[in-house]
């Protein structure tokens, strides 16, 4: 072959075959431009965490137009992408007190994992068998898919990687601005529902929020495997990691004890690192809980590596993102205070209700509970979700009106869902009558989340 032949050929290759991507079809494109759009909707949900989804799907399927914006990629919040995935409390003192649509999606994702279900007719005495026992595990991830199906299934309209950034109410509507990935919204709307965790809406919209000078400590929650715990020589380990590699071992143990003595369903495997001061509620703020939270998971496997039996110790999973336990609270038409929520408290507008200890973590010292009476169980008012001279506006989940202590325990899953749940309820029949959600009829509200699966208090 002639020297020149070789090097045409030799360029055809480098053309042809090295660069595939250099098709025919390839243009050069124009730079492309922030979207801009102008959306009008009836109900516009903020967050779709473990309340917001519920609220959406609760608004949707009430046949009210709905959008649901979240910052995140996925549905579920704190449940799904902070790796809570073991909602409760569904049941109390032999009877089910939460349902509707946030036990329709633990359901469906029990039966699409053959998960199995605690035995709730075994009543927690918080010695021999701890409440956590009720809470009923699930696979994250098929749980954000389930809610993403029930939310297109319910006609919501779901932007991720959306959050406002402007919120004002004019002439009786509220017009919204949003961000997010390559566009900027305008949403006008007739009521918000603030489902954020961390009454971002409430905030932006300028309502007074309630907070504690420290707050309790975030999450950062992963698993580890890799080492058999049973085998380990514990006296060459120090004793404040003992727990810590034992948490990955409950299952077993669970195990053991739930066929011989009361038939419970094994735990997940659940470990995290404390992030002090975690804080989600800006970009920056969850950024430094996320980076703290895994450099601190960092330290921690290479410390365990260094144990007798724990040289091929692996991490096994870890959570995108820190969890927070608490931020913000709205201050709102009424605040749920420790004395109700102990008392079992049951208000004229008490739409779900709340089953759990007063559980407050505190850094460097054990957590704080206290557990409910035989046969109490809290209830949620209507007024704990709208803030304070407010119009048209709600919020479901932890960001609810309520005092430190009442709040510890009206944070859990199973209580958003029920708040996610009634705020929509409230939302929809307040566009119904041309009312603000203060001022919906009670009885049609609580007829109508009881049409829906709800259990509503009775007085
Ligand atoms: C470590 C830890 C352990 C816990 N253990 C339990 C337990 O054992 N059992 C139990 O039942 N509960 C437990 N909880 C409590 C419970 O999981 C949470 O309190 C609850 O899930 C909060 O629900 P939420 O809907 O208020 O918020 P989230 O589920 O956090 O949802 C908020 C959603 O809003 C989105 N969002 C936030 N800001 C914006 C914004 N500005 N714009 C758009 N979207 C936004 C978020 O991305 C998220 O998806 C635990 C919590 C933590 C942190």
């Amino acid at each position: 072959m002639k020297r020149r032949e070789m090097i045409t050929k030799m360029g055809a290759l480098s053309l042809g075959f090295a660069t595939p991507h250099l098709s025919k079809g390839e243009v050069l494109a124009a730079p492309y431009k922030v979207q801009k759009r102008k959306i009008e909707t009836e109900i516009l949900v903020v967050g779709g965490g473990t309340a917001g989804v519920v609220a959406a799907i609760q608004a949707g399927r009430a046949g009210t137009k709905t959008v649901l914006i979240e910052s995140g990629s996925q549905l579920g919040g704190t449940t799904t992408t902070g790796g809570v995935s073991f909602p409760g409390i569904f049941h109390a003192w032999g009877k089910q007190i939460i349902g509707g649509i946030g036990w329709e999606l633990v359901m469906d994702a029990v039966n699409l994992n053959d998960d199995i279900l605690p035995n709730f007719s075994i009543i927690p005495d918080n010695k021999s068998v701890r409440h956590w026992r009720h809470q009923v595990t699930v696979n994250g991830s098929l749980y954000a898919m389930l809610a993403e199906e029930k939310c297109v299934e319910a006609g919501v309209d779901i932007h991720f990687y959306e959050t406002p950034t402007e919120i004002n109410f004019i002439k009786g509507k509220w017009k919204v601005k949003t961000v997010g990935k390559g566009i900027a919204n305008e949403i006008i709307c007739d009521q918000i529902i603030d489902c954020s965790g961390n009454a971002a809406a409430a905030s932006i919209a300028g309502f007074p929020l309630l907070r504690e000078a420290d707050t309790q400590p975030g999450s950062f929650i992963f698993r580890i495997g890799g080492y058999d715990f049973e085998s380990l020589d514990l006296s060459k380990i120090p004793k404040e990691y003992h727990a810590r590699l034992r948490q990955n071992m409950l299952i077993n143990e669970d195990v053991k004890v739930e066929s011989s003595v009361n038939n419970f369903p094994p735990t997940v495997p659940y470990n995290y690192v404390y992030v002090h001061g975690a804080d989600s509620s800006t970009a920056e703020l969850h950024t430094k809980a996320n980076i703290e939270g895994r450099a601190s998971l960092l330290n921690l496997i290479r410390k365990l590596r260094t144990f007798p039996g724990c040289e091929k110790l692996k991490l096994v999973s870890a959570q995108p993102e820190t969890v927070v336990r608490e931020t913000f609270r709205i201050d709102g038409l009424y605040k749920i205070t420790h004395e109700d929520y102990v008392s079992g408290k049951v208000f004229d507008d008490s739409l779900s209700y709340s089953f759990y200890p007063i559980d407050l973590h505190r850094d460097g010292q054990s957590i704080y509970q206290e557990f409910l009476k035989e046969d109490i169980v809290a209830t949620i008012p209507l007024r704990a979700l709208i803030p304070k001279n407010s119009q048209n506006f709600l919020v479901a989940g932890r960001c609810l009106s309520s005092d430190r202590l009442a709040n510890s325990a009206l944070r859990v899953q199973a209580s958003c869902m029920g708040m996610g749940q009634a705020a929509a309820a409230a939302a929809v029949l307040a566009i119904k009558h041309s009312v603000t959600p203060a001022d919906v009829p009670i009885g049609e509200l609580k007829n109508m989340l009881k049409e829906h699966g709800g259990i509503v208090p009775e007085a």
